[in-house]
Formats: C-alpha cells, structure tokens, sequence
C-alpha cells in the first residue's frame, strides 16, 4: 500500500508565525498566556502547554495583570486591546497580517457606509474569533451571515458592503454574493443600490481547494486529519469528500479503523492550514503498521 502526506496540508504563514512567536517566549520564560487556542489543533496545543503554554478565555483576561499575553493569529476585535492596556498586559500580537488587513478594509468600509446608510456584511461563522475581531471594526453593528439562509437579516433598500472571513469557501461566497444581488436588483427601482463586493478569502485557503481536490482524486482512500473546531478544517474535508467518497475525517491516528484501508493501494493523508505535519507524519505511520 502506497501511503503519501499531501506536501501542501498543513500550517498556513499565519499560524507558523503564531507559533513561533510563542516559543520564541517560551525559550525564555516558563509561562506564557495565549487567548483562545493558539490554533484549532488540540495535539498542537497540548504539545506547546507542555512548554508553558496557557490558554485563557475573555474572561480569564480580565482578570491577569502585568504579565504577557499572546493574541493569535485570528486577530482581536479593538475592545480586547484596551482591556488588555487596562490591565497592563504586554501584548505579543501575533495576529496574521492578512487578518490585520482585512480589519483595517472593513474600518474604511464601515467610515464610507456610515455616509450613505448602507450596511457592513460579514459572510462567515457567527461567534467565530477572527469573525469577532471583523465585526469589532464596526462598533459591533456588522451583520454575520453564515449561510444563504442567513441573507434575510441584510435590508436591500440600503447599500452593502459585503467581506468575507479569510478562511470561507470561494463558491459559497460567490453563491450568496449571487442570491443578495438578485435579491436587490428584484426590489430596485430606478436607481440600484449599491453592492460592493471585497473578495477577501485568504489565498492560502483558496489555493488549497484545486490542489487538494486533483490530490484527494488520485487516491483510492483519502485520511483527513483536523481539529474537530477547525472551519477551515471542515472547508476542507468537503472538498475532499466531494473529490473522493472514501475520504474519513480524523482528529489523530487513535481514531484510524483498519477496515478504511482492506483491499486498498493508495492511501493520501492530508489535512488543514492548522495541522501540524508531525500530525499527519505520525497518522501515515500508523496506517502503514496496520
Ligand atoms: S488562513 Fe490565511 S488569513 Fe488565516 S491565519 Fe492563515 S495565512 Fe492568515
């Protein structure tokens, strides 16, 4: 049986960054705050709380002083950073600079729509962390839409501007990007209502979908291994399944069933922007003992 680790799966610059920025504390400090898990990969972060690594809430926050505290690579919405100088934290801000880019757009776009009584439009998961930090960039007044069926929140008398979080699909995007304009070219009288489209879907994500898709094709059975709270993660895995109907979705090589692989020659094991290539090394080495 062959068995190939997709040379493309794994960390995104994002989350290498993070990373590295936490040890590069760690190598001389024992303890180190981290907001919120510094990726979705609980083998990852159990491997970084072993060195010192704590991961704390929003409200843990509120109550450290005088330490240092690691934002991730989600970015953080402008509230946390004035709690975190209320309480004299010393920020290591490792929030990806395409995250930081897409905060410093959607503040521009939210100063523009003000003057013309439009609305902010967020496609991505409500609650989700860099989500938070975009809809901070709008006094919180940011509609969230996760879903087509979510495009009944947005008022189409009234201009959009609409932004995507970094880690969605492109063709779930274009498809609600297509039913809000033809939602407001139904209602439109005379004049059309502004729609302003930011295509901001991070080309690290976007790029994966064709190369993992010819990957996941080329394979008789496809092992996907993620973090179950990675939504990249599960953007992913659809493009695997889609691809390839025997595709399993794994958060670690405990959960590998020997029966996947019976009459099989090629195995591909792949994964997302947050998993760890040791990860996925040590899942192809489980499935080669079997
Ligand atoms: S997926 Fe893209 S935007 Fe998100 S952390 Fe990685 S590099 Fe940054």
């Amino acid at each position: 049986m062959q068995i190939d680790v997709d040379s493309e799966s794994g960390f995104c610059f994002g989350v290498v960054n993070a990373i590295r920025k936490a040890e590069d504390v760690l190598s001389s400090d024992n303890q180190l705050f981290c907001l919120g898990d510094i990726v979705h990969n609980s083998a990852e972060v159990n491997r970084l709380q072993k060195r010192g690594l704590q991961t704390i809430t929003h409200a843990e926050l509120l109550k450290i002083k005088d330490t240092q505290v690691l934002f991730r690579a989600h970015g953080e919405p402008p509230t946390t950073y004035e709690k975190a100088k209320k309480n004299r934290l010393s920020i290591i801000d490792a929030s990806c600079p395409v995250v930081l880019r897409l905060q410093e757009r959607i503040r521009r776009g939210y100063e523009e729509v003000k003057k013309i009584g439009g609305q902010i439009v967020i496609f991505g998961k409500q609650g989700h962390a860099e989500v938070n930090g975009l809809v901070g960039q709008t006094d919180g007044t940011a509609i969230v839409i996760n879903s087509a069926i979510d495009i009944e929140k947005i008022d189409y008398s009234r201009p959009v501007f609409i932004y995507a979080q970094t880690t969605k699909s492109t063709d779930e995007y274009e498809l609600v990007v297509s039913l809000i304009r033809d939602k407001m070219q139904a209602i439109s009288t005379e004049k059309p209502v502004v729609l302003e489209v930011h295509n901001t879907i991070c080309k690290q994500v976007s790029s994966k979908d064709k190369k993992l898709r010819s990957f996941a094709s080329r394979r008789d059975v496809i092992i996907f291994v993620s973090g179950r709270k990675s939504s990249n993660g599960k953007v992913l895995f659809e493009i695997c399944k889609k691809a390839n109907s025997a595709s399993y979705f794994i958060s670690d090589e405990t959960e590998l069933k020997a029966d996947w692989f019976l009459g099989v020659n090629t195995v591909g094991v792949c994964g997302a922007t947050s998993t760890p290539r040791w990860l996925m090394e040590q899942v192809a080495k489980e499935i080669r003992s079997k």
